[in-house]
């Protein structure tokens, strides 16, 4: 049976990766969808495992092929993006197909899959309590956090396009309503 594709945004801090990592553990047969990049690979990074590593040249090839469902060139030549091929590969063997994507990513992917995908979004409290939380984690100078906080505006406006939205104000009851949300719209 062909799969499902679940499209995961949410500003940093949200909580996003703990909510994808728990619902990865629930047998649900999720599968992350392996993006390609220009960067070179770190530590034991293989190619086909965490991305497809291409050169700047071949992305751009690639680009121009209309290959990638969406993409992002983060600065001069490093290129992050979505292989539909890939995707439709995941999904023609069954698997249910997770993308931690960007909101114009996300938006962009479930444009062209309609109801095969879902669209969910991470949202935090506030813009106060993600202030709170960026500053609790200690990791980045205030101008981080401001510059963070600011894109979170810009992204929590894209909410209301989303399938679906789960509140973390609390994480257990933030992944029991994500849970919720994915297994109801896999059994679908
Ligand atoms: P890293 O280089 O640490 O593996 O990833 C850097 C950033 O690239 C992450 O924030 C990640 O969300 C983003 N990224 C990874 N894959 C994709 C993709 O397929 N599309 C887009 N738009 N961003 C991606």
């Amino acid at each position: 049976m062909t799969g499902k594709l679940i499209i995961f945004s949410a500003p940093s801090g949200s909580g996003k990766s703990t909510i994808i990592n728990y619902l990865m553990e629930q047998g649900l047969n999720l599968h992350f969808s392996i993006s390609a990049t220009s960067r070179p690979p770190r530590g034991t990074e293989q190619n086909g495992v965490e991305y497809f590593f291409l050169s700047p040249e071949e992305f751009r090839q690639r680009i121009a092929a209309g290959e990638f469902l969406e993409y992002v060139e983060v600065y001069e030549g490093r290129f992050y993006g979505t292989l539909k091929s890939q995707v439709d590969s995941q999904l023609a063997q069954g698997q249910n197909v997770v993308c931690d994507i960007d909101v114009l990513g996300a938006e962009r992917i479930k444009a062209v899959y309609g109801p095969q995908a879902l669209s969910l979004f991470i949202q935090p409290p506030s813009i106060d309590a993600l202030r709170e939380r960026l500053e609790g984690r200690g990791t980045d100078s205030p101008e981080v956090i401001n510059d963070r906080l600011a894109r979170a505006t810009y992204e929590l406006s894209f909410a209301p396009k989303f399938d679906a939205v789960v509140i973390n104000d609390d994480l257990a009851t933030a992944q029991a309503d994500a849970l919720r949300v994915v297994s109801q719209f896999l059994q679908a």
